[in-house]
């Protein structure tokens, strides 16, 4: 399998290339030449596999750079029992009348971004090693996604992290979890500021070009092709569990901020996978609502960024976004070019054709919007009627999903992080005698653990004189 860029850069690309990159140098992103189709007899040959042997028959059908038995051995390292808690990996909750969550968020940090990030602290390991080469993986974090990388890559050979927060700013469950580390690749950097601080130091030190070559800085960000690859099979799992026969269609309904998740279901239907529809759900920050509703994609400003009780979905552009224009607008990479690299660069947005909006619903896509208000009546609701506690950002994805229910059709919505992570808020939904959301026995006493972490000044040369002094 080869891939492309979605801005037509000429040259393609083999899968282990692009694992250790971010955008192409075009400013496209990544995709492989085609979908590899998935007929019924494979459907068949599937259905009673286990997650890790799912997996590694996805996965091989876009990776053939790196040799099956050691494909399959990684593979097997990742989706085990100990790291994700059950033998299924990812277990359907039905709720009753069809409607099922799937938990993608029982591995290291809660939320679902550990099922792709674990896998990826693996390939990077595997990669690195055949190369001879080293990482310092560089990033900011207001939370989420500076553990699940931390998590990944804890202890993995040739790769370092260096992940920059507000000093003070994260919540006392997400200090705990990644100052509470003590492998010796892992840096937590506190950067005495906010959050935008922390991004303005991590550009501005990749901006550094001769810096960023000799210490040979990466990153672990949304847009990485084998993150996305990783998402894709638990859309088949969930499919396996919630039918019992390959000519039944499922709908599924994701929360989504960046657009990566419910990209990994578009690239399972468009393989073949009896999706029926893909129900996108945001929060306040409606971006991407108001593209499937009326074709216009408008990229908002700091100002027009609220902060909300599912924070992970609190975005302002979608970076993964761009990955299902192209397909939409049956690969046009002229006219992809033209409505990103022009239309979002230098006007904040686009506007398509009546005609090529049209087209969303071909794709199965529908969108709704949920507010603190519904997240809170979601909670409570499905607490009172199923005994099943849900987390802010599933809330929005139950919500949006029970308003695009089709008679007949089972619906999944994933589980993208687990109530534990969201306590506050919880007890707002549920009033006093709320029950205290359950925490994964191994977390027990986090709070109390020795803590490791450097206070930095909110100051480029600060970090890179840090990064110098420790990069591998
Ligand atoms: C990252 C995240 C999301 C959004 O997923 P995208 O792939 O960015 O659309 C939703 N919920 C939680 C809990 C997350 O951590």
């Amino acid at each position: 399998m080869k891939y492309l860029s979605t801005r037509g850069d000429a040259t393609l690309r083999g899968f282990s290339d692009i694992l250790l990159e971010g955008l192409a140098p075009d400013g496209g992103l990544y995709l492989p030449t085609h979908y590899p189709q998935v007929d019924a007899a494979t459907l068949a040959r599937w259905r009673g596999l286990s997650y890790a042997d799912l997996a590694f028959e996805i996965l091989s059908l876009y990776i053939d750079d790196i040799p099956a038995a050691d494909l399959k051995r990684l593979v097997h390292a990742t989706y085990t029992e100990a790291v994700f808690g059950t033998p299924e990996i990812t277990p359907l909750k039905p709720l009753g009348d069809g409607l099922a969550l799937q938990a993608l968020s029982n591995g290291p940090t809660l939320a679902f971004k550990d099922m792709a990030m674990q896998l990826l602290g693996n390939l990077f390991e595997y990669e690195l090693g055949r190369r001879g080469e080293t990482l310092n993986i560089l990033g900011a974090t207001s939370g989420d996604t500076g553990s699940a990388a931390e998590y990944a890559m804890r202890g993995k050979t040739g790769v370092n992290v260096f992940m920059l927060s507000p000093h003070g700013r994260m919540s006392p469950f997400q200090q705990a979890q990644m100052f509470s580390l003590q492998d010796a690749n892992i840096h937590n950097l506190a950067v005495e500021g906010v959050f935008d601080d922390c991004q303005d130091i991590v550009k501005a030190v990749s901006n550094d070009l001769e810096f960023k070559r000799r210490h040979k800085i990466g990153t672990v960000n949304s847009i990485n092709w084998a993150r996305l690859l990783a998402q894709v099979v638990y859309y088949f799992a969930g499919y396996f569990q919630a039918t019992k026969t390959n000519d039944e269609r499922v709908s599924f309904a994701v929360p989504s901020g960046n657009f990566g998740n419910i990209c990994a279901g578009h690239v399972a239907r468009s393989m073949g996978l009896p999706i029926h529809r893909l129900v996108l759900a945001t929060n306040e920050n409606d971006v991407l609502d108001e593209f499937f509703r009326t074709g216009t994609y408008r990229v908002r400003g700091s100002a027009e960024t609220f902060e909300t009780s599912s924070p992970s979905m609190d975005i302002s552009k979608a970076s993964n976004f761009e990955r299902f224009v192209f397909d939409l607008l049956g690969r046009d990479a002229a006219r992809t070019r033209e409505l990103f690299g022009a239309g979002v660069s230098q006007q904040g947005g686009f506007t398509l054709t009546a005609e090529e909006h049209a087209r969303c619903a071909g794709f199965g896509f529908v969108s709704g919007r949920s507010t603190h208000a519904d997240r809170l009546a979601t909670i409570a609701a499905t607490w009172r009627e199923t005994g099943v506690l849900v987390d802010t950002h599933t809330a929005d994805g139950l919500k949006v999903a029970r308003e695009h229910r089709d008679a007949g059709v089972p619906m999944i919505v994933l589980e993208t992080a687990l109530p534990a992570k969201f306590a506050a808020t919880i007890t707002e939904a549920l009033g006093a005698d709320a029950p205290v959301p359950p925490r994964p026995a191994a977390l027990a006493g986090l709070e109390a653990l020795p803590r490791r972490f450097t206070v930095v000044p909110p100051d480029a040369a600060a970090v890179k004189a840090f990064i110098e002094a420790h990069a591998g």
